[in-house]
């Protein structure tokens, strides 16, 4: 068992050091909030009180923070956490950021001998509730192999992807193929309803066909009742479609459908739907019809 430092414990953290206490490390984590410091601490962690304290000593580090700037703030600011840890100590950002920050991250971690991985998951709140999430890494094989034992109490499909921001890369390729499902996802509720057609059990019948997915398995429902709690806030999907599209730019490869759909998830954010989960994309593509329908 190791002796982990835990930063950034939100939506998706919380559950996952809760996981990695439950499986016997010593969990010290620190956030900004201090109720998910008492959620740390009544799940068996403790509850540091500043980025220093919780990873001092520690084996092995994870960070798990909205977007690049809290990483960079985080990890590469002066007195963070590779100012903090020790050389030879794994780093695995899990947060979902842009490519270039994990390479940056990792060439700064490699000059103090620090070991990173780029480390970011897909399965939502409930896959990190249930430690059934996906979890793309990049960076060097043998730092996966020593990493996983701890991935593997986190998620069920853990896969080195490739080099240091290769997890990334992967994570951009996953949000463009969620953001799209929920795009037409919504637009097929639009259709039913506005046909007369109970969307309910018309979507019942696509999610066993071949046009069946997680999202229509997970969350049809939630969405025929309009139920938008988050989840997975439109602001986050928002980033990560500015991710992808910043990626595609990269590599000189035109993603048409990326592009609609990012203007999908810009429009909703605009429509003052961030906090929403990122199924009240559905919102967006009704008010295109003119339609509303209040929650339910
Ligand atoms: P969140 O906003 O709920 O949690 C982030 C936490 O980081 C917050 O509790 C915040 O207080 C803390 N934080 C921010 N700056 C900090 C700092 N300087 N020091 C310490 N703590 C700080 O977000 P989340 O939903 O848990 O997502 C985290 C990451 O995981 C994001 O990159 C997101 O894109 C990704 N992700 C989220 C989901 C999901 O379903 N929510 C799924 C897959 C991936």
């Amino acid at each position: 068992m190791s002796r982990i430092g835990f930063i950034g414990l939100g939506v998706m953290g919380t559950p996952m050091a809760a996981h990695l206490a439950a499986a016997g490390h010593e969990v010290s984590g620190f956030d900004l909030n201090a109720d998910a410091l008492a959620k740390l601490e009544a799940a068996g962690g403790r509850a540091a009180k500043d980025v220093a304290d919780a990873v001092s000593g520690a084996e092995v580090v994870i960070t798990m923070l909205p977007n690049h700037p809290q990483v960079e703030q985080v990890v590469l600011a002066p007195g963070g956490v590779l100012d903090t840890i020790a050389p030879g100590t794994l780093l695995a950002d899990m947060s979902t950021i842009r490519p270039e920050t994990s390479i940056e991250v990792a060439k700064a971690g490699a000059a103090k001998g620090i070991r990173v991985l780029d480390a970011p998951v897909s399965g939502g709140q409930a896959g990190a509730e249930q430690a059934a999430l996906s979890i793309m890494v990049g960076g060097d094989e043998a730092d996966f192999a020593a990493a996983k034992p701890v991935f593997d109490t986190l998620g069920k499909t853990v896969v080195h992807v490739g080099p240091h921001g290769a997890g990334q890369v992967v994570k951009a390729a996953n949000q463009l193929v969620v953001g799209g499902t929920y795009a037409l996802v919504a637009e097929a509720i639009v259709l039913l309803e506005a046909s007369g057609v109970d969307a309910g059990t018309g979507l019942d019948v696509l999610a066993g066909g071949l046009a069946g997915s997680r999202i229509l398995e997970l969350k049809r429902k939630s969405m025929v009742a309009r139920q938008f709690e988050p989840g997975f806030r439109i602001d986050l999907h928002h980033k990560d479609m500015g991710i992808a599209l910043a990626a595609a730019r990269q590599s000189d490869v035109a993603l048409p459908l990326t592009g609609l759909v990012a203007q999908l998830v810009a429009a909703g954010r605009a429509m003052g739907y961030g906090s929403l989960d990122h199924s009240a994309l559905l919102k967006v593509v009704e008010e295109l019809s003119g339609r509303s329908s209040e929650e339910v």
